[in-house]
């Protein structure tokens, strides 16, 4: 198996580019944004609570995050791994999902594909997104530059942990999408 977590700064690619992943490599994605926005559209107690942080640019707490993202892995699938897009976002969560991923899957965390970005470019992109994604949390200049600031305040430190690991590989998120993923495609097939 193979488990990759990718990230990076909101607005840094990690859906597109996990797209491209689960196809090269045969995984799963589990993007804990998507289940959010899943429970938000189907009105659930968690989309209400969930809806309360992401309007405002906040996270999730961890435990509500931690819970959900434990569902998720219990789901039967047959693929070769996963990618976790969008988590761990805070040192409890990167603790939380090398737990997670030895009580249900029996592995580890294999590296940390992280998306390098600068912050101008992260807003233009997402308040770009804004206008055709739908999401509430993408088309106010105000949110968007909470969503980085948590992501520096709270999630950077993710990469630390990894980096103690030797676990941690920065790819440059800036460019063509296909050019992208073939980095990140090379970094995978060093560690297979
Ligand atoms: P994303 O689609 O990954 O950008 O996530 C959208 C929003 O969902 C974030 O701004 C957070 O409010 C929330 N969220 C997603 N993943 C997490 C997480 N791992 N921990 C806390 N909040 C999260």
């Amino acid at each position: 198996m193979i488990n990759i977590v990718l990230f990076g700064p909101p607005g840094s690619g990690k859906g597109t580019q996990a797209q491209n992943l689960i196809e090269k490599f045969n995984l799963k994605q589990v993007s804990t944004g998507d289940l959010f926005r899943y429970n938000m559209k189907n009105d659930t107690e968690l989309g209400k609570l969930a809806k309360s942080y992401i309007d405002k640019g906040e996270l999730v707490p961890d435990q509500v995050t931690t819970d959900m993202l434990i569902d998720e892995l219990k789901k039967p699938t047959d693929t070769n791994g996963f990618i976790f897009d969008g988590y761990p976002r805070t040192t409890a969560q990167t603790e939380a999902l090398e737990t997670i991923v030895k009580e249900e899957l029996n592995d580890k965390i294999d590296i940390c594909l992280s998306l390098v970005v600068e912050d101008k470019i992260l807003v233009e992109r997402l308040l770009k997104r804004g206008e055709t994604s739908g999401r509430s949390d993408d088309s106010n200049v105000e949110i968007i530059e909470n969503r980085i600031k948590e992501y520096y305040t709270k999630t950077a430190e993710v990469a630390e942990l990894y980096k103690q690991q030797g676990k941690y590989v920065e790819v440059n998120g800036v460019g063509e999408i296909e050019e992208i993923s073939q980095k990140l495609f090379a970094e995978v097939e060093k560690i297979k």
